[in-house]
């Protein structure tokens, strides 16, 4: 199923258990702010989903409804995780998927980071 720009917050979506810890990922890295863990069917040699810690659906969830210093913490967070990825010089692509158009799966805002190769031009 694919997300529905209105629909309420489902606590029990896939994404929120992980942040629980009721199912496991490959940790990256994480702090008050963000989760950043290994995607499970990865698009590129590195694949790494960052997750914010709260109940947002949407990246305009994110924005509008989070506090600022949760917004600055988790996208200072991607950049963190990239350059701990050792990805800032050969340079990576951030992607959120917002919504039915775009086919947001999982229904808990979360930005893919990928890199590790030449990724070519953007498709859409
Ligand atoms: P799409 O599936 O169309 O890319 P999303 O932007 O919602 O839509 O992406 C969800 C991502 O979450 C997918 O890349 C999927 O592989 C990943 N994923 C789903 N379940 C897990 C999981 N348990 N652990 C890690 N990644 C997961």
């Amino acid at each position: 199923m694919v997300v529905n720009a209105r629909q309420p917050y489902d606590e029990n979506n896939i994404f929120a258990r992980i942040l629980r810890g009721e199912i496991p990922c490959r940790k990256v890295h994480e702090n008050a702010f963000a989760l950043a863990f290994h995607d499970i069917n990865p698009q590129a040699d590195v694949h790494v989903l960052v997750i914010p810690k709260g109940p947002y659906v949407s990246f305009a969830d994110f924005c509008v409804d989070a506090p600022d210093a949760l917004v600055t913490g988790f996208f200072r967070t991607v950049a963190d995780v990239a350059q701990e990825l050792g990805l800032v010089e050969s340079g990576y692509r951030l992607l959120a998927n917002a919504g039915v158009h775009a086919h947001q799966e999982v229904p808990h805002f979360h930005v893919h980071l990928f890199g590790g190769h030449a990724l070519g031009p953007m498709l859409v």
